[in-house]
């Protein structure tokens, strides 16, 4: 109560009884009937909401968790539509989903059945599935959950990110941070202990502390004595520790020309689909047991089944578009399978930016081609090649429009002005 009188002269703001409570453990009756006669407050009952979050000493329960649940699927169902591209709701599930999740995840150990919730529902939007319509996830969580240089989309998983929130508590305990709760776990859980390594979990210890502590088998190798060693600093990084928990995997050197600014970001999408052989042809709905009722390809009348490399490859008018590029831009590029084709670029010896120009005319024409398949084959509209070259002449103009005043545009002016003259 005295601090509470110092409070009060130094900053002029009182305590309102009608809305403070005082929360207390393991005190006895008579004590407890003292302390909320000395203080004028009632008694509090967990779980509390400070500062829009639950509170709570124990595990959450299941019913607490659904709020976190019911407000992701609720922005998810107003806010948006349906209609969005796969690369607006890559967007969404970025900025709104990890928002929640990160602030409520950088707070809580959230139980692992809540997280794969929301990483399923996350999912489910990313790939267009709803409680009445389900739809095939094209590629598998994991992968769209690495960094784009090792193939991903590089959305953060809430299991593993999770994790690696917590592990900012353990390298808290191992660097012996000045912080209450720090000193308190030294206090109570490691009495006995000179390392949070080798201490091990009491029986009747928290469901939080047990969490914490099984954290360790995974983050002992991060550490060199009470060093963190993933960053140079040696300060504790969330996203090195979500990477070093995702495991290294090998570079996907043609990612910064899939994923290059130049091209359109639905069109970045799509060649990230296309490139894996991942998007949804007849040949692949058949493999995955899908009925179809004509596996031919409906651009050309060659009575072929449509496959990837059939729609992006040998396809007449995928050729054909491809031909009216080469003529536009000048260049030879010998259309020889979409993954050939971004490598050959990247393997050339053209400025930077040109290359990235080439990569976005790649990834226009895999757009538009796919386009115009599911424009022939779910509306019955027919697209001819030459609306969809002169599309993609317009889109890719604009981009560079956009970004011709840069730096890195100015090295390869020539080829940007020949572009946009002819
Ligand atoms: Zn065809």
């Amino acid at each position: 109560m005295e601090a509470l009188a110092h409070f009060n002269a130094a900053t002029g703001l009182e305590a309102n009884l009608e809305k403070s409570n005082v929360y207390l453990a393991r005190v006895d009756e008579r004590v407890k009937m003292q302390i909320l006669a000395r203080t004028g407050f009632s008694e509090g009952v967990f779980p509390i909401k400070y500062l829009g979050l639950p509170l709570s000493p124990k595990k959450w329960k299941k019913i607490e968790c659904w709020s976190l649940i019911d407000k992701i699927t609720h922005r998810i169902k107003v806010t948006y539509s349906k209609q969005l591209s796969y690369a607006g709701r890559l967007q969404v599930i970025n900025a709104v989903l990890f928002s929640i999740h990160s602030f409520w995840g950088a707070v809580f150990i959230l139980p692992q059945s809540i997280l794969k919730k929301v990483d399923q529902i996350c999912r489910d939007f990313l790939w267009g599935s709803s409680a009445d319509k389900k739809k095939v996830a094209l590629v598998a969580w994991d992968k769209v959950c690495l960094p784009k240089r090792q193939g991903g989309l590089n959305i953060k998983g809430c299991s593993n990110w999770n994790k690696a929130s917590v592990g900012q508590l353990l390298w808290q305990i191992i660097v012996n941070k000045e912080s209450l709760w720090v000193k308190w776990v030294h206090d109570i859980y490691m009495k006995n202990d000179t390392s949070i390594w080798t201490h091990k979990t009491p029986i009747d210890c928290s469901w939080y502390w047990r969490k914490i502590n099984a954290l360790k088998e995974h983050m002992q190798g991060w550490y060199n004595h009470r060093r963190y060693m993933l960053t140079q600093t040696g300060k504790y990084s969330i996203t090195k520790s979500y990477q070093a928990l995702m495991g290294t995997k090998p570079r996907w050197n043609i990612a910064e020309l899939v994923w290059t600014s130049m091209a359109i970001p639905k069109h970045r999408f799509m060649t990230w689909l296309a490139v894996q052989g991942r998007l949804l042809t007849q040949e692949r709905k058949l493999r995955l047991q899908i009925q179809v009722e004509d596996i031919a390809c409906c651009l050309c009348e060659e009575k072929v089944m449509e496959t990837n490399v059939h729609l992006f490859e040998d396809c007449k008018w995928t050729s054909t578009v491809w031909q009216a590029m080469h003529q536009w831009i000048e260049v030879p590029v010998h259309n020889i399978g979409i993954v050939q084709v971004l490598e050959n670029i990247k393997g050339n010896r053209w400025k930077q930016f040109k290359k990235e120009i080439m990569a976005a005319i790649c990834g226009a024409i895999i757009y538009h081609t796919w386009r115009a398949r599911n424009w022939r084959r779910f509306r019955d509209i027919r697209v001819h090649t030459e609306e969809a070259v002169t599309q993609i002449k317009k889109e890719i103009s604009e981009r560079l429009h956009l970004l011709s005043s840069s730096k890195r545009a100015n090295k390869c002016r020539h080829f940007i002005q020949h572009l946009l003259c002819n």
